[in-house]
């Protein structure tokens, strides 16, 4: 008699062959599924043929692609289901009934009834009239249903079956881990990529083809140089040294600029190793371009043509006007206390510490010599219901960092004519009638005042001018006020050619303790600027200009320095560079001494345009793939850690 041990062990053994068997059973089915899927019939007719010529292809005998939709078993022998096509654009209706003579699984009628929404088709059928539907059968969200014929299936193909454990319902939200699926259930979201493609090619259609332009693919594989932003650096194999991805073709740029080219753009991919909470991302598109024998006034007009286009023809908007709007830096700044600011609403900045008694400047905050900022909200009509507002809007979180402001807190004050000095009281019988007068207030309003140091400006805004812009989103948010609309687009000039060095920025890298507000290649705007260098670096401004629009920042550019003496000068002399330093910027000291010729360009956000030009939120929401707010791709799971053999080909180790 068998032991109980040797009996489990053919059983054992009985299991595994078994298995084996199984396995074997797989693999084989595995093979001859994907040879049956090598040799689909090519498709003979798109949906969108059949939409268009519906009933004058009845009878044909047509090929269709597309995904399986919902189905309906309505009997035995009778089923009923949605084709969608390859762009999941279009929708048709399969019937199917079994076929004479062919049973068993490899019925198409069984096979149709057996595979899973969403599956790969490929379809062999019959083109049948049918009598339309209501008209409200037509279209379902953004597909388009043909309703004029359907499709009798006579042979079907699945060319990947969908899985089950995959649930995809009509709006069903993915996480990006699941991008392919969301991109895939999205139509917005595709559209989104489809306008974006569009766009692109207009704006080389416009700039190659219209101004002669040539596009011109910059290397990836770059250098490391202190041009402002963080790179990222990419090791060699040889011991020691590195390549760095782009932060931008500006170098290769005004090296084509020396080279002959006298129009260069590129839609290219620029790398930042930068801080990625304010809508971010590490890798991002640029619309880039340079111009030689040129100024600024011929970028900002060239830029112009191709933002008019892309409105034209991407967005039917086309009373852009003829000239954009400009201002100054400084005005930006004292008008709105933002270097980008949104003028599609008022509320403008104006100084008044002149005006202020001295103890209330005393009551504002720690500041004694502080300046003082008013700006009034129009459309607050009504005491009570602003009252509520400015209550509600303190409470909030987005209140928080001003309530926190060390400078002190904002100063809210809603006009009412039955208050004691229409409550302006704080401000003394004599301000008080300034500031009606200068804010116009009678017609009501909200006045909020903030103090601020007195100094000059310096970087992209002050706590009035975010506070200004929080209030009016708050304010819309909670339907106080209209919603602001309309592109209302400005270039912002004049912008200082350096700025106090700024910890949060690597800058150049200068000991002179200031860096390049732009980049080290812009040039000072005047004459007079140029004089200032030496003396008085911070006075100096540069012939930047900037492209806002609603409060974005769309892009930037400049006219640049093109003598290779006066840009050794600033590096030098002005930023103080080490020789060190210096050595990294030496390839573009040769170009520039060959004869380069005067040359300006910009770079517009391209992903931060087609957001604007679509009113997304966020720039995530108009790229395929985006990067998380830590940099990371949720989806392939990017980046990874190195393993020690890739540390070793590189040279590399990691310090505890
Ligand atoms: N390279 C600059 C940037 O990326 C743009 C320019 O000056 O053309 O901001």
């Amino acid at each position: 008699m068998e032991s109980r041990s040797t009996r489990l062990k053919h059983y054992g053994r009985a299991f595994h062959s078994r298995s084996r068997i199984r396995e074997k059973d797989r693999t084989g089915a595995v093979l001859e599924d994907f040879k049956k899927t090598l040799s689909f019939p090519t498709a003979t007719c798109s949906l969108q043929d059949l939409a268009r010529k519906g009933a004058d292809l009845a009878d044909e005998q047509v090929v269709l692609y597309g995904y399986l939709g919902t189905r309906r078993d309505a009997s035995k022998s009778l089923t009923f289901a949605e084709l969608h096509d390859a762009g999941l654009k279009y929708t048709i209706q399969l019937v199917s009934t079994p076929v004479k003579g062919v049973d068993g699984s490899d019925s198409p009628h069984q096979k149709l009834r057996a595979l899973e929404t969403h599956t790969p088709v490929a379809i062999d059928g019959t083109v049948i009239s049918r009598k339309a539907p209501k008209a409200s059968d037509a279209s379902e969200g953004s597909r388009n249903i043909i309703t004029s014929v359907e499709i009798k299936v006579e042979n079907l193909i699945p060319l990947n079956a969908f899985p089950k454990d995959i649930i995809m319902l009509q709006d069903t939200v993915f996480p990006p881990e699941q991008r392919h699926l969301q991109l895939r259930n999205d139509q917005g979201l595709r559209d989104t990529l489809d306008f974006r493609s569009k766009a692109a090619r207009l704006v080389r259609d416009e700039l190659c083809g219209k101004q002669d332009f040539i596009e011109i693919e910059t290397p990836l594989l770059f250098k490391s140089t202190p041009e402002g932003a963080r790179e990222f650096l990419v090791p060699t194999r040889e011991p020691g040294l590195a390549y760095a991805l782009p932060q931008s073709p500006q170098q290769y740029k005004q090296i084509l600029m020396a080279s002959g080219i006298p129009r260069y753009m590129q839609i290219a991919k620029c790398f930042r190793d930068e801080d990625l909470r304010a809508d971010r991302q590490p890798e991002f598109t640029q619309i880039d371009m340079e111009m030689a024998f040129a100024s600024g006034e011929d970028v900002m007009g060239t830029i112009e043509t191709v933002i008019r286009r892309l409105w034209a023809d991407c967005l039917a908007i086309d009373d852009l006007p003829e000239d954009f709007s400009r201002m100054t830096y400084q005005e930006a700044m004292s008008k709105y206390g933002s270097d980008k600011p949104d003028l599609r609403f008022g509320a403008e900045l104006r100084r008044i510490e002149y005006m202020l008694p001295v103890d209330l400047i005393h009551k504002i905050g720690p500041l004694s010599d502080p300046a003082v900022e008013v700006m009034k909200f129009s459309g607050f009509n009504e005491p009570q219901a602003t009252r509520k507002f400015v209550s509600a809007f303190m409470d909030s979180p987005e209140a928080q960092p001003f309530v926190q402001n060390p400078d002190g807190q904002p100063g809210i004050f809603v006009y009412d004519v039955r208050a004691p000095l229409q409550g302006l009281q704080v401000f003394g019988f004599e301000a008080a009638e300034q500031l009606e007068e200068m804010l116009d207030l009678d017609n009501g309003g909200l006045v909020v005042i903030q103090a601020r140091k007195n100094v000059p400006f310096a970087g992209g805004s002050t706590p009035i001018g975010k506070l200004r812009l929080a209030m009016q989103k708050f304010a819309e948010k909670e339907e106080y006020l209209p919603r602001r609309t309309g592109f209302n687009f400005t270039w912002i000039t004049d912008f200082p050619l350096f700025s106090p060095f700024d910890d949060a920025e690597p800058g150049q890298g200068g000991s002179a303790g200031i860096s390049s507000t732009h980049h080290p290649f812009t040039a000072p705007k005047t004459p007079e600027d140029v004089d200032l260098l030496l003396t008085d670096p911070l006075a100096v401004k540069a012939d930047h200009y900037d492209l806002v629009v609603n409060g974005v920042e769309l892009g930037g550019g400049s006219r640049r320095i093109h003598n290779a003496q006066m840009q050794e000068l600033i590096m030098r002399e002005v930023l103080k560079m080490s020789d060190e330093r210096m050595k990294d910027f030496a390839h573009l000291l040769e170009v520039l001494r060959a004869g380069c010729p005067p040359h300006a360009g910009i770079a517009l956000g391209f992903d931060r345009l087609i957001a604007v030009m679509l009113g997304k939120e966020s720039v995530r929401d108009v790229i395929a793939f985006p990067k998380s707010g830590k940099g990371e791709d949720l989806l392939v799971k990017s980046p990874t850690k190195m393993t020690e053999e890739q540390m070793k080909t590189y040279h590399l180790k990691l310090r505890d």
